[in-house]
């Protein structure tokens, strides 16, 4: 069985305009025009790694597609979209919280990225490949039904686990969120949902703000589907991995998925400008090998990946290729830096990370 993935050059013309390094220029404030931190950079040169480490001859690279309106629909508002459309046929405009801009013709881009979030995740699903990896831009985490933010437009992981959920044996699915921000917006989507869990493993209060506390264990018949453990800043190999052993573990035992996504944001990444985390590559090896034996046991090693954040040009591609390499059980060219990342001070589980964890695990009664 192979690796599925997919990349389309498209997903790099997103553009994220002259901020500096989130806010539009404006030079009224002093915000002088620079890149903004989405560059297409960090996406473009996981991708390029992937190829020149030969890793890419292993994977089975999955043509790219746009989503259908109505696999968009079954997630956000009509009027969402249209806004969007509008701006995108306009001059452009923003998905709703002014650091989100969005491109003149970025439209059929938001809707690529979302098609191959469906492509990956329906070929894991069907049995096509034993699992898979979307390296889509832009991300998706923290879009709502009806509004964009914080980068995230069309929520990708959100319209993939819609669309296979009508699939024969995939009653029951679990997401895991490992960027270092809260993923808010799948699990509002999914909030209600009791056949739906969703994991959120980020640091503790960064974006959105007051977002992703413990107490936050969805609604209604969804009430203790949503799990959510806030990591103090700092958090490195060692917190992650007590992390999944502590709580991400057992609680996809519990809960018993036919298959699970990742909405796997790199930013937790010790090099990263948008977060203070200090994971190793090796870091995110780990979390994918334990994610992979506990697939093995639960779902036939069913995983399906969807990338979202992670903004250090230079380390996120080692820690990309981790994971990609792990998927597909091959190793290529070393991360140079894993020495160095893996000597940062605290890397090793710290007390109170222990005691983040481990109120996370009693409020999700584990
Ligand atoms: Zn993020």
């Amino acid at each position: 069985m192979t690796t599925a993935y997919l990349y389309h050059e498209a997903f790099a013309w997103h553009d994220s305009g002259t901020a500096a390094p989130l806010l539009p220029s404006d030079p009224r404030a002093g915000l002088q025009p620079f890149q903004h931190l989405d560059s297409p950079d960090t996406k473009r040169r996981i991708h390029e790694l992937v190829v020149v480490s030969g890793l890419a001859d292993h994977l089975d690279r999955l043509p790219s597609d746009l989503a259908s309106e109505r696999q968009v629909l079954a997630v956000h508002d009509e009027a969402y979209l249209h806004r969007l459309r509008q701006a995108s046929d306009g001059s452009g405009g923003d998905a709703g919280d002014g650091i989100s801009p969005l491109g003149r013709g970025g439209f059929e881009i938001l809707l690529r990225a979302a098609g191959g979030a469906v492509a990956v995740v329906s070929a894991v699903a069907e049995g096509r490949a034993r699992n898979g990896y979307a390296l889509v831009r832009p991300s998706g985490h923290h879009a709502l039904a009806n509004t964009g933010m914080g980068m995230a437009y069309l929520n990708n992981v959100a319209i993939a686990v819609t669309e296979v959920r009508a699939r024969p044996g995939i009653g029951r699915v679990a997401v895991l969120d490992w960027d270092a921000h809260h993923g808010n917006g799948t699990q509002a989507i999914f909030a209600e949902d009791p056949s739906v869990l969703t994991i959120s493993l980020h640091q503790d209060n960064v974006f959105p703000p007051g977002s992703g506390s413990i107490d936050e264990r969805g609604q209604g018949a969804g009430l203790g589907s949503a799990i959510n453990v806030p990591l103090p800043a700092g958090t490195g190999d060692g917190g992650y991995a007590y992390a999944m052993e502590r709580v991400v573990v057992p609680a996809l035992h519990r809960f018993g998925p036919d298959l699970i996504v990742v909405a796997s944001g790199l930013d937790a990444n010790a090099m990263d400008p948008l977060a203070r985390q200090l994971l190793s590559s090796g870091g995110f090896r780990s979390l994918t090998k334990t994610l992979m034996q506990t697939a093995e046991t639960l779902c036939s090693g069913r995983i399906a990946m969807i990338h979202e954040g992670g903004y250090a040009a230079g380390y996120v591609p080692f820690c990309g290729l981790a994971i990609l390499e792990e998927l597909a059980s091959r190793t290529t060219v070393p991360d140079p830096y894993l020495g160095l990342v893996q000597g940062f001070g605290g890397q090793d589980l710290q007390p109170h990370q222990r005691a983040a964890v481990d109120r996370a695990a009693a409020a999700a009664d584990l």
